[in-house]
């Protein structure tokens, strides 16, 4: 594996692909990698060479920047996992590589009512630091396909809309949450919580799993109410619970029994916020 800090050298390993017809696969990542990233990997792998996975702990797009100084870094190990899931490149740039003219008084994007609602609502201006970074990385790699987890499912569609907007040439696709075998969404935040945390966290996949096995046409606050009672159960502090219209994240109250629905949960164990969602299909 190539490790990579400057756009410019990167630019001209892509270079001699490109005459050859060849744009990459590209896994963009904050690091504290785990099994979930290293799917996106392997996912990347099957579909084109070559895979080029990037590290950067983006500073625009935490609103707490408590939770930007404490989020976990272990380069070394992600290093040895990439190398060992058989990745092409390791882009690592620093801040100033990709924020040249500093980090204020950026571009704004216009994401509309997805930058209003769950993760929008609750994180403001986080959505515009991930539109602000994946913009810059989409434009240094070039890809041809971009591989992101559901995990993060708001994230996907304004990484999509981002792809309209600018209207860049790449494909994004989207992997299924890999999960611990309790449930627990794998998540690099994990990394953050005691024991007694960590065994609390569970409530987040108890709860949607509720919400998708007790759901019925007519109305949705019971469900909703249960759901927080098992977060509330785990000692969470609870965000939001909700249900949204898959599609386009619209929230309901009610279920006609036929829209394909996603229930999506953020919540506090102590100072660690975690976040997850669970399909639910008619
Ligand atoms: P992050 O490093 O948390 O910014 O995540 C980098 C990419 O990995 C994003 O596309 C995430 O959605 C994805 N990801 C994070 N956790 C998981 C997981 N448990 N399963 C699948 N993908 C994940």
């Amino acid at each position: 594996m190539v490790i990579v800090k400057e756009k410019k050298t990167l630019f001209r390993y892509l270079e001699k692909l490109q005459i050859e017809g060849r744009r990459p696969s590209f896994v963009p990542t904050m690091g504290a990698l785990h099994r979930g990233h290293i799917a996106l990997i392997e996912k990347a792998r099957t579909v084109g060479r070559p895979v080029i996975c990037s590290i950067f702990v983006n500073p625009t797009q935490f609103n707490d920047p408590k939770d930007f100084q404490k989020y976990p870094v272990t380069l070394e190990e992600d290093i040895t996992q990439l190398e060992a899931a058989d990745t092409d490149i390791l882009f690592l740039p620093t801040v100033t590589e990709l924020y040249p003219n500093g980090i204020t008084g950026l571009e704004q994007y216009e994401l509309g009512y997805l930058e209003l609602v769950l993760e929008g609502k609750f994180r403001p201006g986080h959505f515009q630091g991930v539109c602000q970074v994946m913009n810059r990385l989409l434009a240094a790699i070039g890809p041809c396909k971009l591989f992101m987890g559901q995990k993060d499912y708001q994230q996907c569609m304004v990484v999509q809309k981002l792809i309209q907007l600018e209207q860049l040439p790449v494909e994004l696709i989207t992997c299924a949450t890999v999960r611990e075998h309790d449930g627990v969404a794998m998540s690099s935040r994990n990394k953050r919580l005691n024991p007694t945390e960590r065994q609390n966290a569970v409530g987040i996949f108890r709860a949607l799993q509720s919400m998708k096995e007790n759901i019925h046409p007519g109305n949705l606050s019971n469900l909703k109410k249960q759901a927080g009672l098992i977060l509330e159960q785990h000692n969470f502090r609870t965000d939001y619970v909700e249900i949204a219209n898959a599609n386009n994240l619209e929230l309901r109250s009610e279920w006609d029994g036929k829209e394909t629905l996603i229930a999506l949960i953020a919540a506090f164990q102590n100072e660690v916020r975690l976040i997850d969602n669970m399909p639910i299909t008619p």
